[in-house]
C-alpha cells in the first residue's frame, strides 16, 4: 500500500517515509492509497485476542512495508508495560447503550499516549528501512499534554533527540511537573517567557528558517514533529475503536454486525477521525457524534458546511480541545471529494487567506449523512460531571464531560438509540481542580497534591501513580528562557556549535 499527498494525488510513497517525513512538501498531510478491509470473520476472530494482539493485526493492514516482527516490536514497546491496565483502552458500561472508552491509562493520563507511545518506534523503525543516517531532533510547542505525552514516548529511543518548549506561566502546575521532571538522557525542556503562541510561532521559526537547518544537517541532525498531523499518529488510534466493538462482543453487549454509535470529544480531529477509518475499513458503525466545547467551529462546520475560524478564541476548562484549526479536517475533505486534491488545496488555501471556505450543497451532503455535531460550554461540563457522577458513581474528566453532555442532546434531538461508545479522552485527576469544583468541593489555597488526594477520596478511585509519584522526583529542567533564545538552545542542546542564522 502507498501513501499520497492530500495536496498532490500523484504522490507514491511508503508508509515508513511518510512516517519520517510527517508532512508532504505541498503542504498536504499524507493518507493512504486505499483503506483496507475489516472483515466479520476477522472481528470474529479478534474477540477473544488482547489489545497487543488486535494491534499488531490491524497495524499491519496499513504499514505493508514493515515486516511482522518490526510491528510487533513496535506494539509490544508501546502498549506492553506502559499502561496502568491490561486491557490498555477499557470498556466501561456507564448506562443501558452508553460505554465510556477509557483512552488515558498510559503513562501521562491522557489519550495523546495512545499514539506517542507507538509514533517514537514507528519513527526509528522507519530510519533504519530508509537508510536516514541523521539523527532525528523532535521540537515540540506545547500548551500542555502534548509535550510531555512527547517526552515520555521518546525518552531514550534510539537515533532521537527531544526538546519540548512549554508557556512559563501558561501551564498547571501538575503539567509542568510532569515535564520538568522528565526522565531520560535524550530529552530537554525549557519554559519561556510568553505564551503558547509565543513558543508555536518559535518552533515554527525555527523549522522553516533554512540556514538552520542546513547546519543542523551538517551537523547530523535531521528536525521533525510529533505533532497529531502524522499517519504514524493517527494509525495506532483506528486500533482502539475496533478493539471497543470486540470488547462489546465479548461482554455480549452487542450481536457481531450490530451497528453503534461513536461520540468523541474533538479538537484537531484525528480521534474522531480514526473512528472515520474504522468505519471505512467495515466496522458496524452508524453515526459519528463529534463534540466540541464553546470553540465550536466544527458544529457549525458540520450544521451548515461552512468553516469559519474567525470567531473569539475563548479558554475553556476542557483546554486540549481550544482549537480553532482542525488540521485533521483536511484527510476527511479529501476522502469526501473524491481524493480530488486541486480543490482540497483550493479550500486550504481559502482557510489560509479569508479564515474560511465553504462547501458545496453535495459535499455538505455527505458530511451531514455521516457526522452529527453539536458543543457543550464550561458550565454544563460542570454539571454534566456532577450529574453523571450522582446517577452512576462515575468520574468524568472536563473533556469527556463535554462528551456525554453532546451525547444526550444528540438523543433528544434525533431520538435515536443505538448502542453508543464515548472516547474518554484524560484522566479526571489530570483537571482535578474543574473536577472536584463541579461536584461542589472547595479547591481554594489546595495544592495539586491535595487535590490529588481529595479527588481520591470523593471518587473513590485510585489516583495514577505516575501523578502521584511526581512529588518525590527530581526538577530537572528548571530554565525559563526568552523566546528569542529558542534557537540558541536547541544548539546547545544538540551541541552544535555557532549554528545561530545569526552567526
Ligand atoms: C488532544 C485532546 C483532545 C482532542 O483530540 P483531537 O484528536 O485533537 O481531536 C481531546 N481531549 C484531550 C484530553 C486531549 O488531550
Amino acid at each position: 500500500m502507498y501513501y499520497m499527498s492530500t495536496r498532490n494525488s500523484e504522490l507514491k510513497l511508503k508508509s515508513a517515509e511518510a512516517i519520517k517525513k510527517g508532512l508532504s512538501e505541498d503542504g498536504g498531510l499524507f493518507v493512504p492509497t486505499e483503506i483496507p478491509s475489516l472483515s466479520k470473520a476477522e472481528i470474529t476472530k479478534m474477540i477473544r485476542m488482547s489489545y497487543i494482539d488486535r494491534a499488531k493485526l490491524i497495524l499491519k493492514k496499513f504499514l505493508t512495508d514493515f515486516t511482522a516482527a518490526e510491528i510487533s516490536d513496535c506494539v509490544e514497546g508501546a502498549y506492553g508495560t506502559g499502561f496502568d491496565c491490561e486491557k490498555v483502552a477499557p470498556v466501561v458500561k456507564l448506562s443501558d447503550g452508553k460505554y465510556i472508552l477509557e483512552l488515558w491509562h498510559g503513562p501521562t493520563c491522557a489519550f495523546k499516549d495512545m499514539a506517542l507511545q507507538i509514533l517514537p518506534r514507528f519513527m526509528t523503525c522507519a530510519m533504519k528501512k530508509t537508510d536516514e543516517d541523521k539523527k532525528i531532533v523532535i521540537l515540540v510547542a506545547t500548551s500542555g499534554d502534548t509535550g510531555k505525552a512527547a517526552l515520555e514516548g521518546f525518552k531514550d529511543v534510539e537515533g532521537t533527540e527531544i526538546i519540548v518548549f512549554y508557556p512559563g506561566d501558561g501551564v498547571s502546575d501538575i503539567q509542568k511537573l510532569q515535564m520538568i521532571t522528565q526522565e531520560g538522557a535524550n530529552v530537554y525542556v525549557a519554559g519561556i517567557d510568553g505564551n503558547f503562541d509565543d513558543a508555536q510561532n518559535g518552533v515554527k521559526a525555527i523549522f522553516t528558517d533554512e540556514k538552520f537547518g542546513e547546519k543542523l544537517a551538517k551537523s547530523g541532525f535531521a528536525l521533525s514533529s510529533a505533532n497529531s498531523i502524522n499517519w504514524g499518529r493517527l494509525v495506532p488510534q483506528i486500533v482502539y475503536y475496533i478493539s471497543a466493538y470486540c470488547d462489546l462482543l465479548a461482554d455480549n453487549e452487542i450481536n457481531i454486525g450490530e451497528k453503534i454509535n461513536v461520540c468523541v470529544p474533538t479538537g484537531n480531529f484525528g480521534n474522531i477521525l480514526a473512528a472515520y477509518y474504522a468505519k471505512k475499513m467495515g466496522l458496524p458503525i452508524a453515526k459519528l457524534i463529534c463534540a466540541s466545547n464553546r470553540n465550536n467551529v466544527l458544529t457549525d462546520f458540520i450544521k451548515t458546511g461552512e468553516y469559519d475560524k474567525n470567531r473569539p478564541f475563548y479558554q475553556s476548562v476542557s483546554p486540549s480541545m481550544d482549537i480553532l484549526i482542525s488540521s485533521n479536517l483536511e484527510r476527511l475533505l479529501f476522502d469526501i471529494c473524491g481524493e480530488d486534491d486541486k480543490k482540497v488545496t483550493s479550500m486550504m488555501g481559502k482557510l489560509a487567506k479569508d479564515g474560511k471556505y465553504k462547501l458545496t450543497k453535495a459535499l455538505h451532503k455527505k458530511i451531514e449523512s455521516r457526522f452529527w455535531g453539536a458543543y457543550c460550554d464550561d458550565y454544563y461540563t460542570k454539571v454534566q460531571i456532577w450529574k453523571t457522577f450522582t446517577q452512576t458513581g462515575y468520574t468524568l474528566d472536563t473533556h469527556t464531560a463535554v462528551a456525554v453532555d453532546v451525547y444526550e442532546q444528540y438523543v433528544a434531538e434525533t431520538g435515536d438509540k443505538t448502542k453508543t461508545v464515548i472516547a474518554s479522552t484524560a484522566s479526571p485527576y489530570k483537571f482535578n481542580e474543574s473536577v472536584l469544583s463541579a461536584l461542589g468541593e472547595n479547591v481554594d489555597g489546595k495544592s495539586d497534591f491535595e487535590l490529588i488526594d481529595m479527588l481520591a477520596e470523593k471518587s473513590k478511585t485510585t489516583p495514577p501513580a505516575s501523578l502521584a509519584e511526581l512529588k518525590n522526583k527530581e526538577k530537572r529542567f528548571e530554565k525559563v528562557i526568552d523566546k528569542s533564545m529558542m534557537p540558541e538552545l536547541v544548539c546547545e542542546t544538540l551541541n552544535v556549535k555557532k549554528c545561530s542564522s545569526k552567526s
